[in-house]
Formats: C-alpha cells, structure tokens, sequence
C-alpha cells in the first residue's frame, strides 16, 4: 500500500507496511518511519463489519 507525497519531513512517498507492533509507514526517500494505529484499528472494524454482512447475508 502507498501513501504518495505523504512524508511529513520531505514529502516523499510513503509505503505503508506492517511489523510485530503494527501498522506504520516509511519515506522512501528520508526513511523517517511512524506507526499507524488508527489504521490498525479501522481495519480491525472493517473486518468485523465484513463478518457482520456476511452472516446477514446468509
Ligand atoms: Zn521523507
């Protein structure tokens, strides 16, 4: 996943990755690197909004 011109020190590209922590992304240009846990965290709900649907479906 990428984050064009996102960097907050040099506004380079950011690839968005995930480690034994989380979620964070890394500027390929300054390498300067921060964790998302707000991303975590809504992808944790958009799962469990998944399984709600499909269940529903059924
Ligand atoms: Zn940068």
């Amino acid at each position: 996943m990428w984050k064009l011109k996102s960097c907050p020190r040099c506004k380079g590209d950011m690839l968005i990755n995930e480690d034994m922590d989380g979620w964070y992304e890394q500027c390929l240009q300054c390498s300067c690197r921060h964790e998302l846990k707000e991303l975590a965290k809504s992808k944790e709900q958009f799962v469990l909004a998944g399984e709600k649907r499909a269940k529903s479906d059924v």
